[in-house]
């Protein structure tokens, strides 16, 4: 092959028996060499930073020379993914093992081959590519083209919205709707003109073929010349890279004709894949990590004009799989914010469901007067709006929350209802202790033990117990539960101030619940370093799994009021474990010494003993308030 390109970098690290393995390169480099030339490759090297396209994606910290962050490949709290920028630039993750060059990583995160990964990184390098076969060569010259145009369009739309006479109508309408104009200018809206022949005219005066424009998503399906959007309120959807490549319009007029029109799929677009308001967003989501998902593309721009800049919106579509795909690269919280009717609390039922199966924290904001983001701006104003998207639920409580209202719990027939409702969440739950969390919140708020919820549990959809126990991994997982020492700790971590109580009577060497010890071990180092707030001491938490639950439990309101019984009663419960197990060692002892009566002395000094454990649970029995 010559020179080694790019993408073998990977196999020459692993022979030296570093862990950098990308996908097998032996199969790139084959595709690369009979695609594009070495030397592209090189020349996109050369004039890109590793660490500007990573950045691109996700937010790099730099520390000892080297870039850290958290890895996009897999769920981490602390970063152990790391970027440098000599031997050509390779990025590292130790956690997950994943590596390679600027391309590997584009691939990974765009799900892209690797000859998209070549194109997506030569654009941004400023360099045309020549394909290989005609066809191909022909079909990327068609996308070039088609998308320079999207990008005029939007600007002519833009520019007829902000200048021409015959749009006063629609910058009335925005401006009844409360829609500044740097909204107006941040998301390049536009008005397309009441005009049945301008743009054909226009766009073929421009040198544009009937054939390029015909596929061009810009003209009626039916009327080669007629255009799609006309005396409509231009919306631009652009793709994360800030491309233009699709248009909503809204109508202006609300009678029988269609609300929105969008840009059906065409060879740059495809709406599963997009999200209205991402690039728009893309700043903002990156930095906080979080992320709202609303409903209309009014709502974007009402939650944006808040400062709430990280909405989005999918394209008048159920949220996709895809979707959820693209912004898992950016976040792990997710508010969901739809419309407060039938249709947009069905569909924020089946979003929240999708998020929770790809792990994806998140929460839900109603709104209880109005129908959604866009009537509170325009009836109450920006303010009231951000008063409202703080008062947010968790999805699970939502959900719960929502069956009860349905059914009644004083019913059993009830209770199985709000169960079964409910059911699809825990399904999708893939961390167990989350999972279990739920469950006691559940079995709290239904008012029925952990068991009976195990039982509902293992029935089928027709109400039948499952005799066969397929569901294996369910089954266990369910009865796992937080027991005492784990319940007090969790309560500590939200009520530290009396962790001093707790640990004068129970010492770690108390504890045989392995996360019960890494929380009390976190409040001892907390407590050393004076540290007493919340968020900090739970930022000390190693394990990233108990983080998390510990995260889930607050977000849950649990363990929020102060309750020196509840605390009490734990610290006796387990005292009395510890006592009655040393009792239990005490009487084998004291019955093998039975049998040949060698030391008098010491089994007196056992049978003693014994009165003793004896005399101290039976105190701390009878002290206990239950
Ligand atoms: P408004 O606030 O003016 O009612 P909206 O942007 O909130 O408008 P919704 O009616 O809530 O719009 O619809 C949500 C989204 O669904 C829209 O923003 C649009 O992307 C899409 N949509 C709505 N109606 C249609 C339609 N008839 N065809 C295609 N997409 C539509
Ligand atoms: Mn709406």
């Amino acid at each position: 092959y010559g020179e080694v390109p790019e993408r073998s970098k990977g196999a020459d690290c692993k022979s030296v028996g570093s862990a950098f393995e990308g996908p097998n390169p032996s199969l790139s480099i084959i595709k690369l060499m009979s695609k594009y030339s070495e030397s592209v490759l090189n020349q996109i090297k050369n004039k890109l930073s590793i660490v500007d396209v990573v950045s691109s994606y996700m937010k790099l910290d730099r520390k000892n020379g080297r870039y850290w962050g958290l890895c996009p490949f897999h769920s981490e709290k602390t970063p152990s993914f790391t970027v440098v920028e000599n031997n050509g630039g390779f990025f590292k993750c130790f956690g997950c093992g994943k590596g390679g060059s600027m391309f590997d990583f584009v691939m990974e995160l765009e799900h892209v081959s690797f000859i998209e990964s070549v194109q997506i990184l030569a654009k941004r390098a400023g360099i045309t590519l020549v394909e290989q076969t005609p066809e191909e060569n022909e079909k990327a010259k068609k996308r070039k083209t088609i998308s320079e145009l999207y990008n005029k369009i939007q600007n002519s739309f833009h520019s007829l919205l902000l200048n021409n006479v015959k749009a006063k109508h629609a910058r009335d309408y925005l401006n009844n709707r409360k829609i500044t104009e740097s909204t107006i200018e941040k998301f390049v809206l536009g008005f397309a003109p009441d005009d049945s022949t301008w743009l054909y005219n226009f766009l073929t005066k421009h040198g544009y073929s009937d054939k390029l424009l015909k596929e061009s998503g810009l003209f009626s399906l039916h009327y080669d010349k007629l255009p799609l959007f006309r005396n409509r309120i231009m919306f631009p959807i652009r793709n994360w890279q800030g491309d233009c490549i699709a248009f909503g319009g809204r109508n202006l007029i609300s009678d029988k004709n269609v609300k929105y029109i969008n840009t059906p799929d065409t060879i740059i677009y495809n709406k599963k894949d997009n999200l209205f308001g991402i690039y728009e967003s893309l700043e903002y989501i990156k930095k906080y990590e979080e992320i709202i998902i609303c409903e209309g593309n009014f709502d974007v721009l009402s939650f944006h004009q808040a400062g709430l800049k990280n909405a989005v919106a999918p394209l008048g579509t159920a949220l996709t799989q895809e979707q959820v795909n693209l912004i898992k690269r950016y976040c792990k919280k997710v508010t969901v914010i739809f419309d407060s009717d039938n249709a947009g609390q069905n569909a924020l039922i089946k979003a929240l469901l999708l998020l929770q199966k790809n792990n994806i924290d998140n929460h839900v904001v109603t709104f209880t007067n109005c129908k959604d983001a866009s009537e509170v701006l325009q009836k109450y104003g920006e303010e009231e709006l951000l008063k409202q998207v703080k008062n947010s639920n968790h999805g699970f409580n939502y959900l719960v929350h929502l069956a009860l209202k349905r059914y009644d719990i004083r019913e059993p027939k009830g209770i199985t209802s709000v169960f079964k409702e409910v059911k699809p969440y825990l399904d999708n739950t893939s961390s167990e202790l989350e999972r279990q969390h739920y469950i006691s919140y559940l079995s709290e708020t239904l008012k029925v033990t952990e068991e009976q919820l195990l039982h509902e549990y293992l029935k089928d959809d027709n109400g039948i117990e499952k005799k066969d126990f397929n569901n294996k991994k369910n089954f266990t997982s369910i009865i796992y539960k937080p027991g005492v020492e784990l319940n007090a700790l969790l309560y500590l971590i939200r009520h530290h101030v009396q962790f001093n109580t707790f640990k004068k009577e129970i010492k770690i060497n108390m504890l045989s619940d392995k996360n019960a010890l890494t929380l009390y071990s976190t409040l001892e180092n907390a407590s050393r370093a004076d540290v007493n707030d919340e968020s900090l001491i739970i930022n000390m938490i190693d394990d990233s799994e108990l983080k998390q639950l510990v995260l889930t439990a607050i977000t849950m309101n649990m363990y929020q009021d102060e309750d020196h019984v509840f605390l009490n009663n734990a610290i006796n419960e387990i005292k009395l474990k510890n006592l009655e197990s040393d009792r239990k060692r005490i009487l084998s002892l004291i019955s093998s010494f039975s049998n040949s009566l060698s030391d008098f002395s010491e089994l007196r000094d056992l049978l003693s003993a014994k009165d003793d454990l004896d005399s101290e649970i039976e105190k701390i029995k009878k002290n206990n308030y239950i």
